[in-house]
């Protein structure tokens, strides 16, 4: 298996530390807000990540941290006259009704910045003690200068990134590309105690400390938004590495911008959607499958005449697996005949293409095609006279690979193992048999308030979700 690092520009061959196990940490939000697309972006591409590894027999340990203290966090909460507290829980709590909602599953563990100022403290005392970081006023800065590596990650030199940096007019600083550590209390904002007076931390120390304290000092992936590259894991990189004298992350992964009609995401431009919105109008699998179908490097654009398209493109996958669900109704247990043989050697090979292009720096927008290959495939060739075995294969197979993508499986599969259903369905049909209008609609109706809708075909009752 093969992916991109960010660290060396190229596609490397994939082994992590340990055989068996991969540790891996990825930024989570700033809990001041309902996540935006772009976070959407990052979380549904690294689930995939993560759940394809899980599919390769991996077990996966994935830390993603909540940043619950920043500016943003604070100015926010004195607008809505709130602690600080109480504004990030209320956006956690709204982050995972989102991300259950796009099929992201929990991290393993979620830290909190304000949960580990303890930890946060100690490292930055040993960054002091090496001679790394430097104290003026209460704040303690990152001296870049002392960090041979500085740049490595952005493949940029001191002078291209001095260039480059917004020039914050900060005379605190010895070099503008020292970044905060510990930040001094200012009037009226939350602080914790420590060696160097009341404060906070920076941003960039909570990653480097959480990270470690639940993977370990070398992390086998570090992943993000394409943002992130610099200057915060630039300087993720400097602090733990200063301070542990060992590689930070062996792989480093970055997903592409993604642009909003053409233009860059921008709040003032009014150019900005919410996962919240978005999911309101359309079925949160469909953003889901949106964000796959490109790969996960590319630029992105979004619109929602795109996210009609992904809809069509959902509805078709869609309507092949409720295909394949009706069939396994009315098919009938029997051995496979020569032709249904060669189909079942037909769908191994898809299998095997579905794996080669997540194997290839998770290439998902090929694996989305191989899907699309077999509904063609399921579509033309079975029908009612099939075998049922082939018919629960083919289904079996849909979702299993599917469901690495954090599709369908959760749609599909329930309304398979939802008895209740089922028996209601098959109640109505015999309603309809001995022409009991009255029963047949009453059930209808029933199941639409379950989120159910049927459709009645000349081969019988089709049914999907809402
Ligand atoms: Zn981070």
């Amino acid at each position: 298996m093969k992916l991109y690092n960010t660290l060396s520009r190229t596609k490397e061959e994939f082994q992590p530390l340990n055989d068996k196990v991969v540790n891996m940490y990825v930024c989570g939000p700033t809990v001041y807000n309902y996540i935006h697309i772009g976070n959407a972006r990052a979380f549904i591409v690294f689930d995939t990540v993560r759940r394809y590894l899980e599919y390769k027999g991996y077990k996966v340990n994935y830390v993603q941290n909540f940043t619950d203290i920043d500016d943003k966090i604070i100015k926010r909460a004195q607008e809505e006259n709130v602690t600080t507290k109480e504004l990030a829980e209320k956006y956690i709590h709204e982050y995972f009704k989102d991300a259950d909602n796009l099929g992201i599953k929990r991290a393993t563990v979620h830290p909190k910045a304000t949960e580990h100022i303890e930890d946060i403290v100690k490292f930055i005392k040993i960054l002091i003690d090496k001679g790394y970081a430097y104290v003026v006023n209460g704040n303690v800065y990152f001296e870049t200068a002392k960090f041979k590596d500085y740049g490595k990650l952005s493949h940029k030199n001191i002078e291209e990134l001095q260039a480059g940096a917004r020039i914050e007019i900060n005379e605190e600083k010895k070099n503008p590309l020292d970044f905060v550590l510990w930040k001094a209390q200012k009037p009226g904002e939350p602080a914790w105690d420590s060696p160097w007076g009341r404060g906070r931390p920076g941003w960039h120390i909570e990653c480097s400390v959480m990270s470690t304290k639940y993977l370990g000092k070398t992390l086998d992936i570090h992943a993000g938004g394409p943002d992130l590259i610099f200057p915060h894991h630039e300087n993720e990189i400097a602090q733990s590495e200063a301070l542990y004298g060992q590689q930070f992350s062996k792989y480093w992964m970055h997903i592409g911008y993604l642009n909003i009609n053409n233009e860059k995401m921008s709040k003032s431009k009014g150019n900005f959607f919410t996962v919240r919105e978005i999911t309101e109008k359309y079925h949160p699998e469909v953003l889901r499958l949106f964000m796959l179908m490109a790969h996960y490097r590319n630029p992105i654009n979004f619109s929602l005449d795109l996210m009609d398209q992904a809809n069509s493109a959902y509805e078709r996958l869609l309507n092949a697996m409720a295909n394949l669900k009706h069939l396994l109704t009315v098919c009938k247990e029997r051995e496979l005949n020569e032709e249904e043989k060669r189909i079942v050697e037909k769908f191994e090979e898809y299998k095997k293409e579905f794996e080669e292009a997540m194997d290839d720096d998770f290439n998902t927008a090929d694996a989305i095609s191989v899907l699309f290959e077999m509904a063609k495939t399921a579509n033309i060739n079975l029908s009612g006279n099939s075998s049922k075995e082939l018919v629960k294969y083919i289904l079996d197979m849909f979702l299993k690979l599917s469901e690495i993508l954090g599709l369908f499986y959760r749609t599909v599969k329930t309304d398979i193992d939802d008895e209740e259903i089922l028996a209601l369905i098959e109640k109505r049909q015999q309603a309809r048999k001995e022409k009991n209008w009255k029963l047949a609609d009453e059930i209808r109706d029933r199941l639409r308030e379950k989120g159910i809708i049927l459709e009645d075909t000349p081969e019988g009752v089709r049914w999907k979700r809402m």
